[in-house]
């Protein structure tokens, strides 16, 4: 299981520093995480000012 950014996500960028996994990169209308590398560890969720990123 991985968490998933919603289209609430504004693509501000702040997740993406935060993520210690480095799973956060920028796509094409907002920010994508990679399944393959999230730890389900919660960070970007708490960083994030409109709460897009959150648990499958
Ligand atoms: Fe990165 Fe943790 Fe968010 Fe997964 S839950 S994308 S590991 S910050
Ligand atoms: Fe999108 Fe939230 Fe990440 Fe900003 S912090 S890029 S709004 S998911």
């Amino acid at each position: 299981m991985a968490y998933v950014i919603s289209d609430e996500c504004i693509s501000c960028g702040a997740c993406q520093s935060e993520c210690p996994a480095d799973a956060i990169s920028e796509g094409k209308d907002k920010y994508a995480i990679d399944p393959g590398k999230c730890t389900d560890c919660g960070t970007c969720a708490g960083t994030c000012p409109v709460s897009a990123p959150g648990p499958q």
